[in-house]
């Protein structure tokens, strides 16, 4: 199973990044026509959705899950972890749970078989930071 990476500085601590160029790469690279591909972030403060390809929608998106949970929240994650600024990130885990760290999609005839609107985004939950993005192709 051809799998392939890449990395994505980001720079806001909540921000929606648009990898779908370099994931359509990492398919055309592996040689597979037909088959699935499993976008996964090796991490516990980011996720992955498949949404459409709009700034205005992605503030909507970020504002609504730290609606849900907020950014600064009374959690016990960060309060272990009191006065190391980097680790006061829950909303950042919780998030990353419910949304999830990989999605899949179909490929088909050598290229990502997404829908007119979808978009391959990476959800940064507690940047900046370097994230790895890993592209799986299975072929069928
Ligand atoms: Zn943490």
């Amino acid at each position: 199973m051809p799998t392939s990476e890449f990395a994505v500085r980001t720079s806001e601590r909540l921000q929606v990044i648009d990898v779908t160029p370099e994931v359509g790469e990492a398919v055309s690279a592996s040689g597979v026509q037909d088959g699935i591909a499993v976008v996964s972030v090796p991490h516990t403060t980011c996720a992955v959705v498949v949404n459409e390809g709009d700034p205005d929608l992605w503030e909507d998106i970020l504002k609504s899950l730290t609606g849900l949970v907020p950014v600064g929240g009374r959690y016990r994650h960060n309060e272990k972890y009191a006065g190391m600024p980097g680790e006061q990130n829950a909303h950042a885990h919780i998030i990353s749970s419910m949304v999830g760290n990989s999605r899949s999609i179909p490929v088909r005839e050598g290229r990502l078989d997404l829908g007119t609107w979808q978009r391959v985004l990476l959800l940064e939950l507690d940047g900046p930071r370097t994230r790895t993005v890993r592209v799986s192709v299975l072929g069928l």
